[in-house]
């Protein structure tokens, strides 16, 4: 065998190590009732800031927690923390994406008994985190203006599998090159069924419309399992 296909037998292992172990982390998550979101987007795309005003609109109407996976620090967990919802962090050690042994080893020290919806905030990376299925019910990915908007076409595989795409910084638009109708219309080539929202956290536009829609299917979801 070849370095190289020795190289690809490894990566389509470890794949499939991750994929069954997802698996088992996606019936724990159905069994206790929370809905898990996979939140990617590149560095600076502004996922934290999405998250904190996430929490704001609506921690008083849904139970949640979220998981902070990093390279080195602890500094979105921190900010998180101040919102006053339960956090817990993960360091990645260098590590460019999360996977599910990652998040089964934490589960077990956190309790998921009444929560409703956890949030899990990947490392910054348009690559990898779209190979390893972490047992979420959606992906949801951030795309801030200021990236560019041939990030869909040139990272295709991270928008394939996404159910929400959070088009953020909205409120800079004017000062870059961006075009909604291009990135919307890339975007809808790779998968016509993502759900779009322009947002800027500077000046809360679109976070109301964000907040409800996540908040509608999570109630969906709870009709769902309840019937
Ligand atoms: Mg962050
Ligand atoms: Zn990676």
């Amino acid at each position: 065998m070849s370095e190289l296909s020795k190289e690809v037998q490894v990566v389509s292992n470890i794949l499939k190590a991750n994929d069954l172990l997802s698996a088992e982390l996606r019936r724990e998550f159905k069994s206790k009732k929370v809905y898990v979101i996979n939140f990617m987007g590149s560095p600076g795309a502004g996922k934290t800031s999405i998250l904190e005003s996430l929490i704001k609109e609506l921690k008083d109407n849904v139970k949640m927690a979220v998981i902070e996976g990093d390279l080195y620090t602890s500094k979105d967990a921190e900010r998180i923390e101040k919102q006053g919802i339960p956090v817990i962090q993960i360091n990645t050690c260098g590590g460019c994406h999360l996977d599910s042994t990652m998040i089964k080893q934490l589960l077990d020290n956190f309790p998921l008994e009444g929560l409703e919806l956890l949030i899990i905030e990947n490392v910054g990376n348009l690559v990898c985190p779209a190979s390893y299925d972490l047992g979420e019910e959606i992906r949801m990915v951030a795309l801030s203006v200021t990236e560019g908007d041939d990030k869909p076409i040139k990272y295709p595989a991270m928008f394939q599998r996404a159910k929400v795409v959070v088009i953020n910084k909205i409120d800079l638009i004017e000062q870059t090159n961006f075009s909604i109708e291009q990135a919307l219309g890339d975007i809808k080539t790779i998968n016509p069924g993502l759900e779009a929202f322009t947002l800027s956290c500077r000046t809360g536009q679109g976070v109301p419309e964000l907040a409800q829609y996540l908040l509608e299917q999570i109630k969906k979801k709870e009709n769902v399992n309840d019937a």
